[in-house]
């Protein structure tokens, strides 16, 4: 039983007062950021609602910047950053353990500083809020970023959070989107065109400009708009083999990410590597969704769905247990996320028989581990309430 937390929080509420009420709630692990996208978090605790801000996402633990290469970390405040060996030291005393919550795509201050980095769409416009799996100094980045934290920390699992973008949209700030995308278009739209992933394009033997001309034309038909180019049927466009290969090499290019990780990492002791997985592709992909899902699993030892079996990447995730041992785990929120990321101010509170359901259907999915979200944006109240609600639900 984890709870997903930020370190700015436990700078404020004391790292020594909150590890023992965590384990006095129940809980034997913490998923601490150690990496984190732009947040506007409001925290009500101590008697005070207070604000925190990161405009442009940062590191929050102490990097150490000789070990960087061409991108070198964007650190927190030094408060936040101190909490991260306060939590090492005193965590394995009181029987905690500690999973650094590593943000890895999302990273809007990486495209500010090295703009090359940026994922692209298929317009040729860059997008400020992530940087792309193919640029090999992101992966020269990434790849130190976590050895920092495991050689600094000695951690057994690291959890990884976005190794593939989720969508074309994803991590938009205060997105405007008054136009109806179909899904197809969503899909066609995340596939990216950035300098790294059109050379791996190339060197595979593919017609990256084509492929750029068949994604416009093939969106603005869906769009009804009139396309600059031909006019090309968009299921057939999307059934394009150049382009379903072109689409696979995007995500294989963040299977590769992970698996330099992995190799770097896992030189000393055995490290678990955790994450929350997606794709932006699914119809795309055809008949080899399922198998380049599967693909993206691949380097993890554990993955966090959703509860309720009944999407398309939990299905996967369940053959991969089935057929490797694969380890599920549920992320639960007393509130609805859906509507946080819709950018709704304040996210509805679940009912209590909602909330009873999801934890019933985590324990009869066998999730070996549950985490609550989100330890500094609930009341004291509301984490004890809810932690005693997953400790009975498991037991
Ligand atoms: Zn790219």
């Amino acid at each position: 039983m984890t709870t997903f937390a930020y370190p700015w929080d436990l700078a404020r509420l004391g790292v020594e007062r909150t590890l023992e009420q965590l384990v006095a709630d129940g809980f034997d692990t913490i998923h601490l950021a150690a990496t984190y996208h732009p947040i506007d978090a409001v925290s009500p605790r101590d008697g005070v609602l207070r604000l925190f801000t990161s405009a442009r996402g940062a590191v929050h633990f102490p990097a150490r910047r000789e070990r960087y290469g061409r991108i070198e970390p964007s650190m927190s405040s030094p408060d936040t950053c101190a909490v991260w060996p306060e939590v090492a030291a005193r965590a394995s005393s009181i029987g905690l353990d500690v999973v650094p919550w590593t943000i890895v795509l999302y990273q809007p201050w990486i495209v500010d500083r090295y703009p090359d980095c940026a994922r692209v769409l298929p317009s040729g416009d860059p997008v400020e809020a992530g940087v792309c799996a193919a640029n090999d100094d992101v992966r020269e980045y990434v790849t130190a970023l976590c050895a920092d934290i495991v050689d600094q920390f000695g951690v057994g699992t690291l959890h990884l959070e976005g190794v593939i973008p989720a969508s074309y949209d994803y991590g938009l700030l205060r997105p405007r989107v008054l136009v109806d995308l179909p899904r197809r278009a969503r899909e066609l739209l995340a596939v990216c065109f950035c300098a790294s992933c059109r050379r791996r394009g190339a060197s595979a033997g593919l017609d990256t400009d084509r492929l750029q001309r068949l994604v416009n034309d093939a969106v603005a038909v869906e769009l009804g708009m009139e396309p600059r180019g031909s006019t090309p049927d968009p299921e057939a466009a999307g059934e394009d083999a150049e382009l379903q290969a072109f689409a696979a090499d995007y995500v294989r290019a963040s299977v590769e990410l992970v698996e330099g990780i992995a190799r770097q990492v896992q030189s000393g002791d055995a490290l678990r590597l955790s994450t929350i997985a997606w794709s932006p592709f699914h119809a795309l992909l055809g008949e080899a969704s399922d198998e380049s899902f599967a693909e993206v699993l691949g380097p993890f030892d554990q993955v966090y769905v959703s509860a309720r079996a009944t999407n398309d990447r939990t299905r996967v995730a369940l053959e991969a247990r089935a057929r490797r041992g694969l380890e599920l785990a549920v992320l639960f929120a007393p509130s609805d996320l859906a509507a946080v990321t819709a950018m709704a101010a304040t996210p509805p509170p679940k009912s209590s028989e909602r909330i009873a359901s999801e934890l019933a259907a985590a324990a009869d999915l066998g999730a070996a581990e549950i985490a609550l979200y989100n330890y500094g944006l609930l009341r004291e109240t509301d984490v004890r309430r809810v932690s005693a609600e997953m400790r009975a639900a498991f037991a």
